[in-house]
């Protein structure tokens, strides 16, 4: 339940926001519309400014730099930050910094936690292979122990981020192929180590993934996170997080709905009225969802089934507002960019939307996940 310390926190939280550098805000908001998957030049700077004014971990505990608050508020701040179009440090802060908290040895909490918490680093995440997705624990990018050395040879492929990243959190096996899950271990890479090779692939709504090839990347053994061929229980730790705190992109785009039917004087017309009136229910489940997965992480349970719900809601609620948007809005909707309607937003939105029905597990994969740990069923 959002109580009234969370609410005054959110106050804290706009009223800091309010007070940024205006072209800063500016240009990092037109960075993340055009590409919501990565922050880039102005998204890097934008997150160092929230870093160094400790806005960045704010749910971290305060022995590493963080302000010591609960995941309720952790979701207020991705959800407004989301609201305003701008970045949240999502992966990076959200999912890679807890499970280093949780696993990593003191050395590595060292040398990364205080770096992430100040903004400083990008992880782009290096888990999906051409053969190995929905079933992950097919990978077959190897890493072979050598001295106080491993050396990973294979590819990846989806690695959002990679071009942008200063790290790859990545999945690589160390034990026989049969081992499946039980022969994977993780490592952090930094993405400049010789043998790392980055081609983009351009996704339908403009928005950038890559293919990662490693040939003999060479990193020390301290680079593995947690103990060898143990790397499953790492990895589903990082995911879980990932798909709790995922953006409310669907607040923001009934938003630009809402918007454009006052500018096309429609806000009366009956048949808006109640389609905009059923996607604003939808969109308060999408909130409640997020904030049931929030306080779970406060009363100290793991929200799975709550977590792949959220994510499935979520990613199929904006694609459906997008469609239906441009329904209303009939066939000039179609027009794409700033100067079409709702500023081309719905129509954006309606591009990219599909590929957050795959990004951090299919919601095919997420459905057997509700119905295995949440209702029970075989697998
Ligand atoms: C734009 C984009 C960005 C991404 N970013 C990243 C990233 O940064 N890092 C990363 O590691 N990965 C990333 N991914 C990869 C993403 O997690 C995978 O695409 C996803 O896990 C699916 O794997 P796949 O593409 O191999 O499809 P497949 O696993 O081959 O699935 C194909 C279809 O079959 C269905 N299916 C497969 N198995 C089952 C099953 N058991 N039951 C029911 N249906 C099933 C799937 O739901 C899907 O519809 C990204 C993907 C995209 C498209």
């Amino acid at each position: 339940m959002v109580k009234a310390e969370h609410l005054e926190f959110l106050g804290e939280l706009r009223a800091y926001l309010d007070a940024l550098d205006p072209d800063l805000v500016a240009a990092t908001r037109a960075e993340h519309i055009a590409d919501a998957m990565q922050p880039r030049v102005n998204g890097r700077r934008f997150l160092a400014r929230l870093g160094a004014d400790g806005w960045l971990g704010v749910s971290w505990p305060a022995e590493y730099g963080g302000q010591g608050r609960g995941p309720v508020e952790q979701w207020l701040f991705a959800e407004e930050l989301c609201d305003r179009r701008l970045p949240n440090g999502l992966l990076t802060l959200n999912a890679i910094g807890p499970t280093l908290m949780a696993v990593g040895t003191d050395e590595q909490k060292a040398e990364f936690l205080p770096r992430i918490i100040a903004g400083e680093l990008e992880f782009a995440i290096g888990y999906s292979e051409p053969d190995a997705g929905s079933d992950l624990a097919a990978l077959r990018t190897r890493a072979r122990p050598d001295g106080d050395a491993y050396v990973i040879d294979g590819q990846k492929i989806w690695t959002t981020g990679a071009t942008v990243a200063t790290h790859l959190w990545l999945a690589a096996r160390t034990g026989e192929q049969a081992d499946r899950h039980r022969g994977i271990s993780m490592f952090i890479l930094p993405m400049d180590a010789p043998g790392i090779e980055i081609t983009p692939i351009l996704t339908q709504g403009g928005e950038q993934t890559n293919t990662v090839f490693l040939d003999n990347v060479r990193v020390p053994a301290g680079a593995r996170i947690g103990a060898e061929n143990e790397g499953w229980r790492v990895l589903t730790t990082a995911l879980n997080y990932e798909r709790m705190f995922y953006h409310n992109e669907p607040r923001w785009e009934l938003r630009q709905l809402r918007d454009w039917a006052a500018s096309a004087g429609l806000l009366d017309d009956p048949v808006v009225a109640e389609t905009m009136g059923e996607l604003a229910v939808d969109v308060e489940i999408c909130r409640l969802f997020a904030q049931r997965g929030a306080q779970m992480l406060a009363d100290g349970q793991v929200p799975y089934a709550e977590a792949s719900a959220n994510k499935v809601w979520w990613s199929e609620l904006r694609q459906r507002i997008c469609d239906t948007g441009l329904d209303l809005i009939g066939e000039a909707g179609t027009v794409a960019g700033p100067t079409g309607p709702a500023h081309g937003h719905l129509e954006h939105g309606l591009r990219s939307s599909p590929v957050w029905r795959f990004g951090g597990g299919t919601n095919e994969i997420q459905l057997d996940i509700i119905a295995q740990r949440g209702l029970g069923m075989p697998r």
